[in-house]
């Protein structure tokens, strides 16, 4: 499928982008690809992650990675409004184990489609 650049072998996100495990795809282009939760935690919930093996936000760097930041972050309500969200949605980008991060892999989740938790944490 894609070219995923410093590709990880042992990376579960990777290999979606290969095309090697199987996904649910919502939307696609050459930075970014959107897919489905496979365990989503509200009616609609897409995880949206950069065609780069990056682990984490932890690991973004202004230098390197400003455009393809900027770039998600504008796809983001892209989708959003095609899911027909609107009456509003969240992001969450886990980071590290305090919060729950289980990909390696930097992922944005979009959640929405109900009345999400007043509690982030
Ligand atoms: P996080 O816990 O923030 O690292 O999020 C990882 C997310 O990946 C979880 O919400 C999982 O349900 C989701 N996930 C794990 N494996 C797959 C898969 N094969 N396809 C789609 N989503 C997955």
């Amino acid at each position: 499928m894609a070219d995923v650049k410093n590709f990880d072998s042992d990376c579960l996100f990777c290999k979606i982008l290969k095309g090697d495990i199987p996904s649910t795809k919502v939307y696609e282009d050459e930075l970014c690809y959107a897919f489905r939760d496979i365990a989503p935690q509200a009616p609609t919930h897409i995880l949206v992650i950069p065609k780069e093996h990056i682990a984490s936000a932890a690991e973004l760097s202004a230098a390197e990675n400003a455009a393809l930041a900027a770039h998600i972050l504008a796809v983001l309500p892209r989708i959003a409004a095609a899911e027909g969200l609107t009456g509003g949605w969240r992001i969450v980008s886990n980071v590290g184990p305090d919060a729950g991060q289980t990909v390696p892999h930097l992922h944005f989740h979009i959640l929405g489609g109900q009345r999400l938790s007043d509690r982030m944490a």
